[in-house]
């Protein structure tokens, strides 16, 4: 920006070009005593007249001072430019304008302090429209002698003077803070048509201007809502006090932001991110407020199915872990504060898997969800009913009394109305009616002792329990449950030496025809601890199946029982007997299972009619379309299949129509109480009658008494197997026992 010029550069450069006294004047103005003798006649009018001539004279050297400073100290710059474009002369503010000594601009070009890319500009002004025109305006980027540039209005006019060569008269102003000036207001339009709402208030909260976003977002037309005081975008959902806090922090601090619910035209409540700014003057009073505003309905409900989608669970818009971790943690807090106890339930259901796969996942989810509404039903409303996810839900009870008894009586009296509700009625699934019961198991808290995680273990160890051991049952947590889990690490260990060690045998459990004559045996593996002594295959064929170990310790059964048969074809008491092997899951789902079976019957060169595989119904409908095509394989080879444990499974005949079956085996439950439980003699009978239906033959387990095998000889059912005819035993005994 240019310097305006100082009075002490005008006063030294006035002193050299102020006119020098002209030699008239300075004849008129000679002392009386030098004139000659005639003039003293009149001397003392001489006088008058020299005194007057002298005030003129100051006066007009004043004028010419006043003159001078005036063009020198213009507020623009005053130059002249020859017809050839040379300076002629230029006053003081011009000359600090263009940052150039005044006497390096005489003579100089004026093209030169033109900045390059306006020179054709300035060339075509100058050589056209000037030469023709009276005046010309116009704006030019000019350099100065520092090489910074301004924006230049050029106010040019042509002067004649007689005698001379005509001249051009330029005035010339700094135009750059105007510029800058329009520039920002445009960008100030601009910003002012954004996206957001924007609205400018006076210092009284009257409406000056509002934007097209504004109109937009409250249908609000500018002429409707300028004047109006800002209170009628309240929506009533805020209080005045919110409002009066707002102000304050406003006038205090220059600004406020945050959430707030206003009402648009039509009535509409809806939330906005609104900010507040004070336009403040040089002494700090407010002029102006300025509000910005955008919508946030649809944040908002994005944030709010967001929170939804974290925190629930969708498909039975149960809360989900989270949220049933984040009330535990609650739980546990409120517990340490009241010394009540609280109880976490965690439930399983049984069979989910097996209906989701024969049936579909969508009758799966609806059962999901006949069981979520069944829960809320039962339990309290503070209760909270979480969705683990697959068929796992939890109950978290709270206020369960101050003694752990009580507690616990509490906690199982819930618990036995949830399993009720559970499997209380039958459950429609589209055309399917359905019965479901469920594993459940418990673990109590009081205060903040046990850690969350080991709340959840402790919980899911009593299920897992319950589900084993005691199935449509109830199990609680306690300590000796968690010293069966160390055992259990234990005894994985050993049970890895096991088969190296010879620990493991085989042994045979006779099956018999109705007229009691032994047609085979199943093999039962057996395992000898060396400290513990005989550990039931109940506790340690989870564990190698959990562990992965049934899969070397399923082969060498194999073998073994193999290499049994192979003995026993050249025994004529032994050689008709087929012998029958249990698979579990984990061998079952493996891809070479068939394979490895061909092999080591080819190897052994047995007859492979006289080997039986049995298999459980959770085993088959984990995958039935691969079942079947296992089992036809291996039945191509003449090995046969027994459904183990039949009964206690899903036990359609949808499915087990389509299963290459030879034989149904009744669980032992039912088997027990065939005499004493009515439900279990029609389920029994129904048993035999649906397998002589469907071509299959039927063998009972579990047959301890005479009573038991002539109600199931009676009922159709001629083979069996059983404590009355013989217990599992090692081969030289069974041979003894065959005699
Ligand atoms: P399972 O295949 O259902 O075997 C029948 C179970 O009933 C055997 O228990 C047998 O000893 C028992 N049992 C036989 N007759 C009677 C009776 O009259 N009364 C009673 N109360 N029980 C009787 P065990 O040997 O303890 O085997 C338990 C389960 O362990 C078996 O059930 C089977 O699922 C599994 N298992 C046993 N050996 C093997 C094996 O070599 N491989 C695999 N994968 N599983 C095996
Ligand atoms: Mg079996
Ligand atoms: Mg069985």
């Amino acid at each position: 920006m240019s310097k305006k010029p100082s009075k002490q550069d005008s006063l030294q450069e006035n002193s050299e070009t102020r006119l020098a006294h002209t030699p008239a004047i300075e004849a008129s103005i000679r002392p009386a005593d030098e004139m000659p003798h005639e003039f003293n006649v009149h001397q003392s009018e001489l006088e008058a007249r020299y005194e007057e001539l002298g005030r003129a004279h100051l006066a007009l050297e004043e004028s010419r001072d006043r003159y001078l400073n005036l063009y020198e100290f213009a507020s623009v710059g005053y130059l002249t430019v020859t017809r050839e474009g040379l300076i002629a002369e230029i006053n003081l503010t011009g000359a600090t304008l263009l940052g150039v000594e005044r006497n390096k601009l005489i003579n100089r070009r004026f093209a030169t302090l033109v900045v390059s890319k306006d020179s054709d500009r300035w060339h075509r002004i100058f050589m056209g429209e000037m030469q023709h025109e009276e005046g010309h305006n116009f704006e030019l980027m000019l350099q100065r002698g520092d090489n910074s540039v301004f924006h230049a209005q050029l106010n040019c006019s042509w002067r004649l003077t007689a005698g001379c060569a005509p001249i051009i008269c330029i005035t010339l102003t700094d135009i750059t803070k105007r510029k800058y000036a329009e520039e920002e207001l445009r960008i100030a339009a601009v910003a002012f048509q954004c996206q957001e709402s924007i609205l400018i208030a006076d210092a009284n909260q009257v409406i000056l201007r509002v934007n097209r976003a504004f109109t937009e977002t409250t249908g609000y037309s500018p002429e409707e809502i300028v004047g109006q005081k800002l209170r009628i975008l309240h929506s009533g959902h805020h209080d005045d006090a919110f409002y009066a806090e707002m102000w304050v922090i406003i006038n205090r601090t220059g600004t406020w932001q945050g959430e707030v619910w206003n009402r648009r035209k039509n009535g509409e409540l809806y939330p906005q991110w609104l900010t507040v700014t004070a336009v403040k003057a040089d002494d700090g009073t407010v002029t102006h407020y300025v509000s910005t505003h955008t919508d946030i309905t649809v944040r908002k409900a994005a944030e709010a199915e967001i929170m939804d989608m974290a925190y629930n669970d969708p498909l039975t818009q149960l809360p989900n872990r989270r949220m049933l971790s984040d009330r535990l943690n609650q739980a546990r807090v409120s517990s340490q504060r009241s010394g009540q106890y609280g109880a976490l339930m965690f439930m399983d259901l049984n069979n989910f898997k097996a209906l989701n796969d024969t049936h579909g996942h969508d009758v799966g989810d609806l059962l999901l969800i006949g069981v979520a509404h069944r829960l809320l039903d039962t339990v309290r409303e503070h209760d909270t009913v979480a969705r683990l996810g697959g068929d796992e839900f939890v109950v978290l009870l709270e206020n369960l009394g101050k003694e752990s008894k009580e507690a616990a009586v509490q906690a199982e009296l819930v618990a036995q109305k949830v399993h009720e509700a559970i499997a209380g009625d039958s459950y429609n699934l589209k055309d399917h009616v359905y019965y479901c019961t469920a594993s459940i198991g418990v673990t109590l808290f009081h205060n903040q002792d046990t850690p969350e995680d080991e709340l959840f273990k402790q919980a899911d160890l009593a299920m897992y329990q319950a589900k084993a051991l005691d199935r449509n049952h109830l199990r609680f947590f306690d300590p000796s449950m968690q010293t069966a889990l160390d055992e259990r690490s234990a005894l994985d260990a050993d049970l890895r030496q096991a088969s190296m060690r010879g620990e493991l045998q085989v042994h045979y459990q006779p099956q018999i025809n109705s007229l009691r004559h032994v047609i085979g045996a199943e093999a039962l593996c057996r395992w000898t601890h060396p400290k513990r002594g005989p550990v039931s295959p109940s506790i340690f064929i989870p564990i190698a199946e959990e562990t992965g170990l049934i899969i070397p310790i399923g082969l060498w059964i194999l073998e073994t029982v193999c290499a049994q048969l192979k003995e026993w074809e050249a025994d004529w008491r032994t050689r008709n007997l087929h012998i029958a092997i249990n698979v579990s899951a984990r061998q079952f789902r493996q891809t070479d299972f068939v394979e490895r079976i061909r092999e080591i019957v080819e190897r052994t060169a047995i007859n492979p009619a006289r080997l039986k595989i049995e298999l459980t119904e959770s085993l088959v409908l984990e995958n039935v379309t691969d079942a079947i095509k296992k089992m036809l394989a291996l039945k191509a080879l003449c090995i046969g299949f027994s459904m183990d444990d039949f009964g206690t499974g899903y036990s359609s005949l949808a499915y087990i129509t389509q299963l290459p079956l030879d034989q149904l085996k009744i669980d032992e439950s039912f088997v027990q109480n065939i005499l004493t439980n009515p439900s279990d003699k029609v389920i029994v009978q129904t048993i035999i009658s649906m397998a002589h239906t469907i071509g299959l033959n039927v063998i009972a387990e579990g047959v301890e008494t005479k009573q038991q095998s002539d109600f199931l000889e009676h009922s159709g059912c001629l083979v069996y197997q059983g404590y009355l005819f013989g217990k599992p035993m090692p081969v030289d005994e069974f041979l003894t026992h065959l005699q």
